[in-house]
């Protein structure tokens, strides 16, 4: 089959290397001509575990090719996929699908042969109804289909979770759709991965539910987290003890200074607008998008509390080990650290901070802070040491060289990777989360 994917980004580039892994013929298009340069040269322009071994190996096989041009990428193509940006929308939170319309108005107007297009990226219900408007609109002789397939991946773990997803969803309307997926995904078929067809409609919703469902949990597991503290119970073990229960499973129920990242944050609000918009209110996400909004300031709060309160921390300086919204990827999009980090700024405390992959992306959002080349430079002479992000790298601190190296042995562990016994044995005044 012949593949073309608009837009190259975390998932548009994920979703065209393993699908060209598979076999298929495929065509990345990007209108940013920097990332496609960097493409061309074998230079990767995210960070994702993997991907440019699988990029380079398929882009030698001569299955894998990358350009700006819309019209030429679309030529010959069983399946145009959607894969562009869905961000916020300045102002009300709505999901901006600017770039979607966009896409969809040019594939009509360069469409050359009958094709399947596929909205990969996160939309709201119903956008699968104006992009066939969209493309209807622009006259095409072609025919064509709009299918909704929506993509579950994860950041950092991008590669398996294409290869091996729990599930594929296909939302289509008509049998042409249906058919030219079930080709898309046949080598998944054969490895048993089950796929889901459903109305459009439902597919698209799908997503939504999903993401706003984990951030439910999320946000669940941070709530009892404080109330651990509060009543010294531990909430590692209390998420042990529900997620032993198959009916509750002991997947996201790790507390820590609440969800960000490229989709929680804006799919939970696109939820919220699009409940608001039918008149069908969803209560439980509205309090989830609240709580998790004041969480990430509260733990800038819980840092000033170890340097010794508001007046005390002023002119202290905190080291945050960890920038983006999580481990193995270089993603900054609405990291809780961004937040972290101004809460401690607007307290007068200097901030210095080290990430593996994120200091690039981070610089521009935070440009108070001082970016470290490593965890080692960041916590010298520091007042405390906050674990913002659990990266492998901060698992295993030199507990000693940290003790020389930094002002005072405070220790505020966001993420719970410490043993609270083992850093009082180091001698570290140590804080966590939910373990009173
Ligand atoms: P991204 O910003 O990394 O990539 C989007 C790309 O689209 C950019 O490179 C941009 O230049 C390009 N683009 C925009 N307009 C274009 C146009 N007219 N023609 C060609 N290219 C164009 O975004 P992302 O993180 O890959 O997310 C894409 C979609 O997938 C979003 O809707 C997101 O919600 C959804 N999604 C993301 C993830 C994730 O983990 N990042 C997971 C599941 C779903």
């Amino acid at each position: 089959m012949k593949i073309a994917m608009v837009g190259s980004g975390y998932v548009g580039l994920v979703s065209g290397a393993c699908f060209a892994d598979f076999g298929h013929n495929v065509v990345c298009i990007d209108k940013d001509q920097g990332k496609i340069d960097r493409l061309h040269a074998g230079v990767m322009p995210i960070y994702e575990p993997g991907l440019d071994a699988l990029v380079d190996t398929n882009v030698k096989a001569g299955r894998l090719s990358f350009t700006t041009d819309l019209g030429e990428g679309i030529a010959g193509a069983d399946a145009i996929f959607i894969a562009v940006g869905t961000p916020s929308r300045r102002g009300d939170g709505h999901a901006d699908l600017t770039f979607v319309y966009e896409v969809a108005r040019e594939v009509g107007e360069k469409l050359s042969n009958d094709a399947v297009i596929v909205t990969k990226s996160t939309v709201p219900v119903g956008t699968g109804d104006e992009v066939e408007r969209i493309i209807g609109e622009t006259g095409t002789a072609h025919r064509f289909a709009v299918v909704s397939n929506p993509e579950f991946l994860r950041e950092g773990a991008a590669i398996g979770d294409f290869k091996r997803p729990d599930r594929i969803v296909i939302g289509a309307e008509d049998e042409f759709g249906r058919e030219v997926m079930r080709a898309v995904y046949r080598p998944l078929f054969l490895n048993e991965s089950p796929i889901l067809f459903t109305s459009r409609r439902t597919s698209e919703l799908i997503k939504y539910a999903a993401n706003a469902f984990l951030a439910t949990k999320i946000t669940f597991i941070n709530e009892m987290a404080d109330l651990c503290e509060k009543v010294g119970a531990n909430v590692q073990d209390v998420s042990r003890g529900i997620g032993m229960d198959g009916r509750i499973g002991s997947k996201f129920l790790h507390a820590g200074p609440g969800y960000g990242g490229s989709c929680f944050p804006k799919d939970t609000l696109a939820l919220l607008k699009t409940a608001e918009d039918y008149d069908s209110p969803v209560r439980i996400i509205e309090a989830v998008v609240k709580v998790n909004d004041t969480r990430k300031r509260a733990m800038g709060r819980k840092v000033v509390d170890a340097l010794g309160g508001m007046e005390a921390a002023r002119g202290k300086k905190a080291a945050l080990l960890g920038l983006t919204f999580k481990p193995n990827t270089d993603d900054m999009r609405d990291s809780p650290a961004i937040a972290v980090a101004q809460t401690l700024m607007d307290a007068g405390v200097h901030v210095a901070a080290y990430d593996p992959e994120g200091i690039e992306q981070a610089r521009p959002l935070l440009p108070g802070v001082t970016m470290c080349a490593n965890a080692y430079e960041a916590i010298t002479d520091a007042d405390v040491v906050v674990i913002v992000t659990e990266w492998d790298a901060f698992r295993a601190l030199d507990l000693a060289r940290v003790k020389a190296l930094a002002k005072a042995p405070v220790m505020v562990d966001l993420r719970n990777i410490y043993n609270p016994q083992d850093m009082a044995a180091a001698g570290f005044a140590y804080t966590s989360v939910g373990r009173g």
